[in-house]
């Protein structure tokens, strides 16, 4: 089988490459994406693409971006993050700059679909993917497919409402499980935490500036791993929340494998213990339900262009 050229775009940088029939990334490509969106954004693409292109004269090509996607995968149905990206038909405004057809992706659908097929969740045909960052990304495959859902739309995992009347979401709705469980959810524990109690939370605080306003995910993860007690708790509160998602997700879905991504999952067993245990508690006919495994992702930031190329070549 042929290699394939995948292309993440994200809101700040457009990442590409070349990427074997098994999954291996040859060669990359990575520019930022242009603020004033749109035409311009395209032209990025496409300039990434007839780079990559050069290397290795591939007929296919995918393209992944963080909104909604026709079910047709050509056009985009919404995305916050880029402007002017709304509504466009992206598959034929690249077809006319570059002169091949190409798919579009969700990007967490893709970075799922590169987790089934290479990653964490290799050899398993029913999991769920939540990828924790800024929201939370979600994604399922359902037997051996990616759940599209009606309108192209499903999965949208982060916005599940876990909260009653809880915090307002950039969704529109309150009380998503994204406002609880996400990388943004983590560091608001924290930061508050280590405003409310800068004595208590000098192992946090020691890894930034000094601020409470300075605090990043990382310096969480570092002082929970040397295992400050504040720190840790950030993250038991993070997973009592995620694990009760979880288990209305798979009420749902029924999974096997739950895949949870993002940079948050650098902390490991310290974020997947206690998300392990809400989930068992939150899990309807406890004892007699089966639960699925807990997996950390594997693929990190190129699953999603390694996802989109396979999904290009089949
Ligand atoms: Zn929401």
């Amino acid at each position: 089988m042929s290699n394939a050229i995948g292309i993440d775009v994200g809101g700040t940088k457009v990442l590409g490459g070349v990427v074997t029939a098994a999954g291996e990334l040859l060669s990359s490509i990575k520019v930022d994406t242009p603020s004033e969106g749109g035409s311009a954004v395209l032209d990025a693409i496409a300039d990434v693409a007839t780079q990559l292109l050069t290397q290795d004269n591939s007929s296919c090509i995918g393209i992944t971006i963080p909104g909604y996607v026709s079910s047709d995968r050509k056009t985009v149905i919404g995305t916050p993050n880029i402007d002017g990206f709304n509504g466009l038909e992206i598959s034929a405004q690249l077809q006319k700059r570059i002169g091949k057809d190409v798919l579009i992706e969700n990007d967490a659908n893709a970075a799922l679909w590169a987790e089934y097929k290479f990653g964490a969740g290799a050899g398993h045909d029913n999991i769920v993917a939540l990828t924790l960052g800024t929201g939370i990304g979600g994604g399922v495959i359902n037997a051996g497919q990616l759940l599209r859902g009606a309108f192209g739309v499903a999965g949208e995992l982060g916005h599940v409402r876990l909260v009653q009347d809880g915090l307002i979401c950039g969704c529109g709705m309150k009380g998503c499980l994204e406002q609880y469980a996400s990388g943004t959810a983590l560091l608001r524990t924290a930061r508050s935490l280590c405003s409310e109690n800068p004595e208590a939370a000098k192992s946090i605080l020691k890894h930034g500036d000094g601020t409470a306003g300075g605090v990043l995910g990382e310096h969480v993860t570092i002082a929970a791993r040397e295992g400050d007690a504040l720190a840790i708790e950030c993250f038991n509160t993070l997973g009592r929340f995620l694990g009760a998602g979880i288990a209305s997700i798979c009420a749902v879905l029924d999974p096997s494998h739950v895949i949870i991504g993002g940079g948050v999952v650098d902390a490991a067993e310290i974020l997947l213990k206690p998300t392990r245990d809400s989930l068992v508690a939150h899990t309807p006919f406890s004892g007699k339900h089966p639960v699925p495994e807990l997996v950390a992702a594997i693929l990190g930031n190129n699953a999603g262009l390694i996802g989109v190329a396979d999904l290009a070549r089949n």
